[in-house]
Order: structure tokens, then C-alpha cells, then sequence
């Protein structure tokens, strides 16, 4: 189908034709007519299938066709994790907007808040904004949405993996009306709460999947190492570290003790390695973040999904310490590398006690991983659940053993007692952190 058939305005069509593109992807062509019958939009998508024109195209559609509900009030809001990813949004955007009377601000984080509040006294029709920054202009009355008409999230999973719940409330509250319409995207749609939010904003949406998220990662080489142990595992890490394909390397760990203790193993093997906890202050996460980005350390460990907010785009190693406890999570953590086209690793160490994880990453990516081998670093756990041991056949007793003997259920109860690997502490498992919201 040709964009043509979409009956979109002329002057969408005239800068679709001008940016050379000719048919619409599949997410444009499932969402783009949805969304121009009115319906919400939930949708699941990655960067780099066209989501953002799948968004942009039908909302301004919508502008240009409809009388603004308020004078005063922004028309449409596009919400973003990152700065980074407003500004591509925003540029897209900018794009369509200059054929047509339309009017557009981009309100993000770090930049002068009184030039911002300047550029909304001019009525912006459409804003593209981080969630942080958008909710200071709110409160500060420099805008208004009561009476918006299309509100997007873009990345609503990473907003909430930032701890944007709050704002994201905010926003809902103040442009609380039945004509809003609302289209949200995620990279996932496996995600609690992620669901919840959608449950909060959208009315009976539209649902689009394409490319379920364990069909992506293309770019990644995953490998998966069996270890015994602990000191396995440190070993297996310590052989990784050596290789010198590495420009920058995540690796993520069950817990804080952890973190900081690989943190250490790494910088005694000569690597520039910070670790990053959920025990720091929001703002310290942000500059060992800010300083990893930049290329100051080669290794981050973290024992959370902090770096979920930020493009890494020299990431070329990511190393899965322990598994973490939702699989879901295995295809965030691996998705720190492999960005942009980038080739990525992706290394998981199981040891005895990820086997459960193992289990839910296998079933959610539909396959059977298959295990890699360092010479001299072999295992001898061959990544097969431990079978509960039997209870002993009884043997006959005498009469005068008899009275010793234990009841027959507390054999049973530690036959089949199932061991208890996600409880958090310092048991090997990944805990999902989100910040604190
Ligand atoms: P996105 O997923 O929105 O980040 O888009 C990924 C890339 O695909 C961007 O460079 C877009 O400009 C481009 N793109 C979007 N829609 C189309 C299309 N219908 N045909 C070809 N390229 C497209």
C-alpha cells in the first residue's frame, strides 16, 4: 500500500515524498489508519521501525483537520525518555511541521528554563518534551494542556524505568478529557507496569505489535557460559575482560556487594570501572552515567537497569553476571549494546542457581540457548536443573531403632523442598529494580 492511500493532508504527503519514502513500514501501516479513526494506540516497536512518523503523521493530521480545542492551550504533547530522543523526535518533526501552519517547541531537561518558558508563551501547537522538564513548566504555569488533543508517549517502558510514573500522572490529570486522544509505545508490552499506565491513559486502544520484542537483536551475538560457581563466574569474567574487542562493557550483577566487589576485580585487571547501585543518590547515578557515556570509565556494573535511559552507542560488550529474574529484562539488559546498527555481544554466565531464569529466557525468546566453552575454564554443571534427590528407601527397622527414627515428613518436606534462588540478598538472583518512583 502506497502512502497515497492513506489519505493523509497533501502537505503530510508532499514531505513524505520529500523525505523519499514511498510505502508506509508495517508499524505506519497499522497505526497511521487506527489512529485517523480516533482510536488509542497501544503499540509495541523498536527504533528504527518507523514509529515516529507512525505517531507524527496521524496526529498532525488531526491538527490540521480539527479546530483547536483551546486557544491558549498546547494541541498535542509527545513525551520522551531522553533528551536525546526528543531531539531526534523533534527533528523529524520539525520536517512536516514547515509545511504547514502548525507550530512546535521542544521543552527538554538541562537547558535554560527561562528560554523555554519564552518559547511557550508563544502557544507551541505541538510540544516535544521530557517528562521531567515538561511537569516543572506545568506547575510553574508557563503551559497549559486542559485542553490537548493528542498526547504520545514515546518509550513509555524506559519512562517508567527512569521512575517517570509521577510526571506521567501529572500530565494525565491535567489533560483529563474525553476528546483526548492518547497513542503510547514501548519496546515492550511484557511489562507490568507498563500495563497499568496504558490502564491509567488509554480508553479500549488499538493494539499493534510488530516485531515482538524477542524477535530484535539482530546485531547482537549472544553466548552463554556455564560456571560452577562464584569464583567460576569471576573467573569466566576475568578471561572476558582480556579481550581486547571491548570498547565499552555493562555488567550486571545480582546485587550491590556484588557490583562493587567486580567493580574492584575489574580495576585491579587495569580497567577504568565504576559501579553504579541503587544505593546512590539519584543525581550520583546520573553523573557515573553521564561519565560513562562519556567514555571516562570502560566498565560500568550495575546491579539495575539505570542505563535503560541513556543510548550507549560505544557499548560493545554487555555481560550478564547472574540472570536476571524476568526474561523480559534479559532483552533490555541485551539491549544496551548492538545499538545503532552496532555489532554487540551479549554474555550470560549461568551457574546453578539461573537455571530457573534460564528456563523463562528460553521460553520467551523461543528457543534453547546453546552454551559456548573457554578452554580450561570447562564446567562441570551442565546447565540441567537439579532433579530433587529421593527420599532413601526405608530400610526395616528394628523395634528398638524405631523410636529414634524421624517422622517420614520431614524426609519428604526436604526431598522436594524447591531452593530459593530469587529471594534477593546475596543469592544469585537478578532483582528488577525500577527507581523509586
Ligand atoms: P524510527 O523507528 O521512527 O526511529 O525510524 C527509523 C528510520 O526509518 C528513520 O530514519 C526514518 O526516517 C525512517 N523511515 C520512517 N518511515 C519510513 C518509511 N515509510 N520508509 C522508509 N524509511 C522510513
Amino acid at each position: 500500500m502506497p502512502f497515497n492511500d492513506l489519505a493523509l493532508d497533501p502537505r503530510l504527503l508532499r514531505s513524505v515524498q520529500h523525505l523519499g519514502f514511498v510505502k508506509p513500514t508495517d508499524i505506519q501501516a497499522e497505526a497511521i489508519p487506527a489512529v485517523m479513526v480516533g482510536r488509542d494506540l497501544i503499540v509495541s516497536s523498536q527504533t528504527g521501525s518507523g514509529k515516529t512518523l507512525a505517531y507524527l503523521l496521524p496526529m498532525m493530521q488531526r491538527l490540521l483537520k480539527s479546530r483547536p480545542l483551546s486557544k491558549r492551550d498546547a494541541r498535542a504533547l509527545i513525551l520522551a525518555p531522553t533528551r536525546e530522543l526528543a531531539k531526534q523526535v523533534y527533528a523529524q518533526l520539525r520536517l512536516f511541521v514547515a509545511n504547514t501552519p502548525l507550530t512546535s517547541a521542544l521543552i527538554v531537561g538541562g537547558e535554560n528554563f527561562n528560554d523555554q518558558e519564552k518559547l511557550l508563551k508563544r502557544e507551541p501547537d505541538i510540544i516535544v518534551a521530557t517528562p521531567g522538564r515538561f511537569v516543572d513548566h506545568l506547575e510553574h504555569k508557563s503551559v497549559f494542556i486542559n485542553g490537548l488533543e493528542v498526547l504520545i508517549l514515546d518509550e513509555a517502558d524506559r519512562m517508567l524505568d527512569l521512575g517517570f510514573m509521577p510526571q506521567l500522572t501529572v500530565i494525565n490529570k491535567a489533560a483529563d478529557h474525553r476528546l483526548r486522544q492518547t497513542l503510547m509505545f514501548s519496546a515492550t508490552l511484557d511489562h507490568a507496569e507498563v500495563d497499568e499506565l496504558a490502564l491509567a491513559l488509554l480508553k479500549n486502544p488499538y493494539r499493534v505489535a510488530v516485531g515482538a520484542s524477542y524477535q530484535q537483536h539482530q546485531d547482537i551475538n549472544q553466548q552463554f557460559y556455564l560456571a560452577d560457581h562464584l569464583s567460576h563466574k569471576e573467573a569466566l569474567l576475568s578471561h572476558f575482560l582480556q579481550q581486547d574487542d571491548i570498547k565499552q562493557l555493562i555488567i550486571f550483577t545480582a546485587t550491590r556487594e556484588d557490583a562493587e566487589r567486580l567493580a574492584l576485580l575489574c580495576q585491579t585487571l587495569g580497567k577504568t570501572a565504576v559501579g553504579l547501585s541503587g544505593k546512590l543518590s539519584q543525581s550520583s547515578r546520573n553523573s557515573v552515567m553521564q561519565a560513562f557515556a562519556s567514555g571516562k570509565y570502560q566498565v560500568l556494573v550495575t546491579t539495575d537497569l539505570a542505563s535503560r535511559g541513556l543510548d550507549l552507542l560505544q557499548v560493545s560488550h554487555v555481560i550478564n553476571f547472574d540472570l536476571p529474574k524476568h526474561a523480559e529484562e534479559y532483552v533490555h539488559r541485551i539491549g544496551r549494546t548492538g545499538r545503532a546498527g552496532a555489532k554487540g555481544t551479549a554474555i550470560s554466565l549461568v551457574g546453578p542457581k539461573d537455571v530457573p531464569a534460564l528456563q523463562r529466557i528460553e521460553a520467551f525468546l523461543r528457543q534453547a540457548v546453546s552454551y559456548s566453552v573457554v578452554p580450561g575454564l570447562e564446567a562441570r554443571f551442565d546447565g540441567k536443573p537439579a532433579v530433587a534427590a529421593k527420599p532413601k528407601a526405608k530400610k526395616p527397622q528394628s523395634s528398638q531403632n524405631k523410636a529414634k527414627a524421624k517422622p517420614a515428613t520431614s524426609i519428604k518436606t526436604k526431598a522436594v523442598a524447591k531452593p530459593q534462588f530469587f529471594q534477593g540478598g546475596d543469592d544469585g538472583s537478578a532483582p528488577v529494580k525500577r527507581k523509586q518512583k
